[in-house]
């Protein structure tokens, strides 16, 4: 029985990164790689793309089922890796079967080397202001969720496709399901990010920063205190360590302090672009472009240039 690696998330479209990060061990270590998913027309897509197996469950499942099911597949094989998304349900999940298995778990992996008998796995800490290595055997199952964006998938194989229809009786009674208040837009995936923070004095004048986003093609996100205490965005448009990590090829930072929490979910970005009217904002350490100003002084001839270049 050849050894695998089993690739997982609830969430096909968050398959992407796990498979990228998975077919590094797959070429390297030679292992046949099974993804287990939700069927859906994002799982499709994998097909041939590095999977030797895809499953798909046909059936709408909840948290404890896909436990289930992932720990039947673990069953008789010879598993050396469980990799998913670092999603918070998929890490519950990983989380779950790691502690009923006595495995290693390591979560939000960005980056990994391969050396001849371990694997050395690299994780963000200290607010993504250090980068901890951890050298781990190349034995044993191991359990990893892997952070966004970093793993692009670039293997061609061929896939076999199968269903899994038998689905485990939920322990859980679900009552009732409330959505959170979503935007509808993942910030994570945006190339443009403009950061809205506590330099806004009311809701209203967010709209400053909604108007230059419109002109220049940005999303807009904050920091935790603008979402999550005032309120004044979607909650799943906050960034930093508790929120979103970025990688958009411009984030423009506005009326941001720049603390670690927040500095840790936009250290990807290409180019990080700050204004403050503070010039020992701690923001401007990170930043390529810096401009000191009020942002009331400033936004408005910034939009007031755009426009006139665009239609000029
Ligand atoms: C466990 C934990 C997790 C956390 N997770 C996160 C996280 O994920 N993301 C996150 O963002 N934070 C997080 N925080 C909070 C974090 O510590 C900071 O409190 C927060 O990032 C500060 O937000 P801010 O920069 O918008 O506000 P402030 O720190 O108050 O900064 C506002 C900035 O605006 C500037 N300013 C004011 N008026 C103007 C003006 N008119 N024009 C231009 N500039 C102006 C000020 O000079 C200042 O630099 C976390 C905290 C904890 C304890």
């Amino acid at each position: 029985m050849s050894e695998n690696i089993i690739v997982f998330s609830s969430e096909p479209k968050k398959l992407i990164y796990p498979i990228g990060f998975a077919n590094i061990l797959k070429t390297k270590l030679n292992l046949k790689l099974t993804a287990i998913t939700i069927e859906s027309d994002s799982a499709e897509e994998l097909i041939d793309k590095g999977p030797d197996e895809l499953k798909l469950i046909r059936n709408k499942v909840i948290q404890d089922q896909f436990e289930d099911i992932l720990r039947k597949e673990l069953m008789g094989k010879k598993t050396r890796y469980v990799v998913s998304s670092s999603s918070y349900n998929d890490t519950d999940i990983l989380a779950r079967l790691a502690g009923e298995m006595n495995a290693y778990m390591f979560t939000d992996v960005h980056d990994l080397e391969i050396e001849e008998n371990s694997i050395i796995l690299k994780r963000k800490v200290f607010g993504g202001r250090a980068i901890s290595k951890i050298k781990v055997p190349n034995k044993g199952v191991l359990f990893i969720t892997v952070s966004s964006r970093r793993f692009e998938i670039e293997l061609k194989t061929q896939t076999e496709m199968s269903y899994i229809d038998a689905i485990p009786e939920s322990r859980v009674k679900l009552e009732k399901v409330e959505r959170k208040v979503s935007s509808g837009v993942d910030i994570s995936q945006a190339e443009i990010v403009i950061g809205v923070g506590r330099g806004f004095k009311n809701k209203e004048d967010i709209k400053l920063a909604e108007e230059l986003a419109s002109l220049i093609g940005a999303q807009i996100g904050s920091s935790r205190p603008v979402a999550a205490d005032y309120k004044w965005i979607p909650e799943d448009r906050w960034i930093g360590i508790s929120g979103k990590s970025i990688r958009p090829n411009l984030y423009f930072a506005i009326g941001i302090s720049g603390a670690p929490q927040h500095i840790g979910g936009i250290q990807d970005s290409k180019i990080i672009v700050a204004l403050d009217k503070d010039k020992n904002a701690p923001i401007f350490n990170y930043a390529d472009y810096c401009i000191v100003a009020d942002l009331y002084e400033f936004l408005p001839v910034l939009i007031k240039k755009i426009k006139e270049r665009k239609t000029s």
